[in-house]
């Protein structure tokens, strides 16, 4: 499991055509001055940090600027949701959806980090509907700099899952030299893409572990994220060789329901049923704690396979056929489903949703 963490303007959606009208319209009210965003360095800073500047910039006294700057903040909430379209679709940067989707099916704890304030947040996901990829969102009102930012998202995440995210396990994913830069403060993974104020060679310079145009491609991102967690840990080892015991152990137990004798009433196509039901949820179990060696779910059928491999070596038989079929087929076949449950966490993801509901 990595903590992949994204940051939102201009590396997953394009907004800035309406955070520029915003600050203009409330930087010509409260101060009589006209000011853009994108008069300055903007990227990767928080809000209030560039309305600093930009008053800097534009000789608004200090001290009226910052008894003015919780109305403003206030104010530009409000003003971006009303600029905002409905349907805000075609604000979302190319690959981003198909990024997101995909990432969603892997167990990677996927949150954002933004130098936008909550409200400004909430617009964006209503308009988007890219809210529910991610566990939680860090906001730049929060705290003063992008390295405090992601630290306070690494703790929560950390608390929200009991385990420690460090180095390449962290992923930072973003178009500023800023968030590089961060990244590189807790030696994570860093995900450089070009989509926003600076351009791949500004980015280039700042050496991220991965540079994009775009996240057009985004199979080659989401290999970028996976990075080393393809291998196996000594953990995943441990983990295997105690499977394969449980594998063994339910293999035995099901050998001896297709070679025992039935019992007083018991018909052969009851007993046969059991097998393969016996066989199935065996694979599943295993292969759904296993997900990566989900064909640890077809081993717990070796005792009927081998019974079956016996029979074929003396010639094959009705009794060969009925050791082999129903063992191997519905022991695999539950493998691979339990596997694929086991994969994409689909039994946590149904409870996280119901919770989420309630
Ligand atoms: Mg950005």
């Amino acid at each position: 499991m990595k903590l992949v963490i994204f940051d939102l303007d201009q590396t997953l959606v394009d907004f800035i055509t309406i955070h520029d009208e915003t600050t203009l319209e409330l930087f010509r009210r409260f101060f009589g001055v006209d000011a853009r965003l994108t008069d300055i360095d903007f990227a990767g800073r928080s809000l209030a940090d560039n309305f600093g500047e930009l008053a800097r910039r534009k000789n608004v006294p200090a001290d009226k600027f910052s008894e003015k700057l919780p109305e403003l903040l206030d104010n530009y909430e409000r003003i971006f949701a009303e600029k905002m379209p409905q349907d805000a679709s075609r604000y979302i940067l190319p690959g981003v959806k198909e990024l997101l989707i995909e990432l969603d099916k892997t167990d990677n704890f996927i949150v954002l980090y933004t130098g936008d304030s909550s409200g400004t947040v909430d617009t964006v996901f209503q308009a988007t509907g890219l809210g529910k990829y991610f566990r939680f969102s860090q906001y730049g009102t929060e705290v003063k700099t992008r390295t405090e930012m992601a630290r306070k998202a690494i703790e929560k995440a950390a608390a929200l899952t009991r385990r420690k995210f460090s180095g390449k396990d962290i992923v930072i994913i973003g178009d500023s030299v800023r968030d590089i830069d961060c990244g590189k403060e807790f030696n994570a993974l860093t995900i450089a893409v070009a989509t926003g104020f600076h351009s791949a060679e500004e980015l280039a310079a700042h050496k991220p572990d991965y540079l994009f145009k775009s996240l057009k491609d985004y199979r080659k991102v989401l290999k970028a994220i996976s990075g080393t967690s393809k291998w196996v840990s000594l953990v995943d080892i441990i983990r295997m060789i105690v499977f394969v015991l449980i594998a063994l152990i339910l293999g035995l137990f099901g050998a001896s329901l297709l070679f025992s004798d039935l019992g007083p009433g018991e018909t052969m196509t009851r007993r046969l049923i059991m097998a393969v039901v016996f066989f199935f949820l065996s694979g599943l179990v295993v292969s759904y704690f296993t997900p990566k060696f989900w064909l640890l779910g077809g081993l717990v059928s070796w005792g009927g396979a081998l019974l079956g491999f016996g029979g074929l070596l003396r010639g094959p038989t009705t009794e060969t056929v009925i050791y082999l079929l129903p063992s191997i087929a519905p022991a695999f076949i539950g493998g691979y489903l339990g596997g694929v449950v086991g994969r994409r966490q689909l039994l946590g993801k149904l409870v996280r949703r119901l919770f989420r509901r309630g």
